[in-house]
């Protein structure tokens, strides 16, 4: 069953995405959980047979470290205790696996980075959509130039919030951002992956619909981002907009996903057709790369220093959107 995953903070994308992949993992399994919330123990334990040895909470999670069982601790949790989980995971002597996105500040993603390095651990970021076949076209398309270079590009990700008015999402603190963190790195990621390139600047600038949910963090964003090939990526993020989509528009043709960052059901078409790709478990994909990557002792193409560009990006957005003009990355 290769190698233990202990999943921290059981919410909605534990619960529903990556329990259910790990049954479908070759290269890990779901060994163990850390909960805040004592009710879930026996639950999680009844449903994916999680022996007690390897039930923690928030105030014993340290002694994972004696657990030869778990391998890599997955932080699951708000976006603004990334920081302090992925670094008492590494000092426990496990490999990491961090959602995106990564920490609520840059200086936050290079002391996680260090603090794994400096154990000897390895840290990738949940992005699945790098294994995932429709995304990876957008790649193979756009690094290998096949419809020569890309002139244009435009990502959209969004959903209109309607949830608690009162969720982590939407408290500063905790999410560090509002739809540009949460839905916008996507978008980031997605312009990186099909150029290859990095940006050079942005410039953004945000729109308000529903200040009274929204009072502490980012409803709608619109940034364009200029690359170093001429390139320019025009995006939006929204708690307010149902938007999935990443396009490129190059010099012979152009490539898109209508349906681009779901978890299933992706969709994509390019200037010569239809694409027509298998459908396939992301979670369980990203997963089992990180565990082969350990197995293999080869870096994972996720990594953490991909995660603090991402967020270098968001906070050059942030400021770009303060000032009202164009920021370097
Ligand atoms: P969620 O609110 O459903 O779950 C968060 C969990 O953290 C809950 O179990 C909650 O009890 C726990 N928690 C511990 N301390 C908390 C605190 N102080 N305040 C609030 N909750 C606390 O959120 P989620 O949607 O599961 O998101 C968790 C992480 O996963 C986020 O970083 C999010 O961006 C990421 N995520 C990634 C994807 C993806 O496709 N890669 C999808 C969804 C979420």
């Amino acid at each position: 069953n290769g190698l233990g995953i202990a999943l921290v903070g059981l919410g909605g994308y534990a619960g529903g995405q990556l329990a259910p992949a790990l049954q479908q993992t070759k290269n890990c399994y779901l060994a163990g959980i850390v909960t805040g919330t004592p009710a879930k123990e026996k639950i999680w334990s009844d449903k994916y047979n999680i022996p007690q040895k390897n039930i923690y909470n928030y105030e014993t999670f340290d002694k994972i470290a004696d657990n030869p069982d778990i391998d890599i601790v997955y932080v699951v949790l708000p976006v603004a205790m990334h920081k302090e989980y992925t670094i008492r995971a590494a000092k426990a002597g496990k490999h990491v696996i961090c959602e995106k996105p990564m920490a609520v500040s840059s200086a936050d993603c290079q002391e996680m980075i260090d603090a794994c390095k400096n154990a000897g651990k390895m840290l990738s970021i949940g992005y699945r959509l790098h294994f995932e076949p429709y995304n990876m076209e957008m790649m193979r398309l756009g690094q290998q130039k096949v419809f020569g270079k890309i002139q244009k590009l435009d990502a959209k990700n969004g959903f209109v919030y309607g949830g608690d008015p009162n969720a982590w999402r939407l408290k500063k603190a905790l999410a560090g951002g509002g739809g540009l963190m949460d839905m916008g790195v996507y978008c980031i990621q997605g312009v990186r992956y099909t150029t290859g390139e990095e940006p050079l600047t942005v410039k953004a600038r945000e729109e308000k619909l529903r200040p009274e949910l929204f009072k502490e963090v980012d409803e709608t964003v619109y940034w364009e981002m200029k690359f170093p090939s001429g390139a320019i990526a025009r995006c939006k993020s929204s708690y307010n907009a149902n938007d999935n989509n990443l396009r490129a528009d190059a010099e012979n043709g152009w490539f898109e996903l209508s349906e681009a960052y779901r978890y299933g059901g992706m969709a994509g078409a390019t200037s010569k057709g239809k694409m027509d790709f298998p459908q396939i478990n992301q979670q369980a994909a990203q997963m089992d790369d990180f565990a082969n990557c350990i197995v293999q002792k080869k870096p994972t193409i996720v990594p953490g220093e991909m995660g603090l560009q991402d967020i270098k990006i968001v906070e050059a957005i942030y400021r770009s959107i303060a000032s009202g003009k164009e920021e370097n990355v």
